[in-house]
């Protein structure tokens, strides 16, 4: 399992198709920047 970091530079809320194109991009910008996507369900939208 991945383990968590303390902080993150985006965190986007949702494993829907907005939440996942913004974190894509994002990390496709700026490959550096700490990305989090959290769900409350158990599955990806
Ligand atoms: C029955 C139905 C049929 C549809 N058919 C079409 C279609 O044919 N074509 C079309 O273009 N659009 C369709 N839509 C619309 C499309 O599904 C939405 O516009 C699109 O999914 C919205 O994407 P989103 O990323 O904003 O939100 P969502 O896809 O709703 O994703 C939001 C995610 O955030 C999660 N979440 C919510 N609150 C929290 C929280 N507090 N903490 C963590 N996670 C959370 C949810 O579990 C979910 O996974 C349909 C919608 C429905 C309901």
């Amino acid at each position: 399992m991945m383990e968590l970091r303390k902080e993150y530079d985006l965190i986007c809320v949702g494993t829907g198709i907005m939440s996942a194109t913004l974190a894509l991009l994002v990390k496709q910008l700026k490959p550096d920047l700490n990305v989090l996507i959290v769900e409350r369900l158990n599955q990806v939208e």
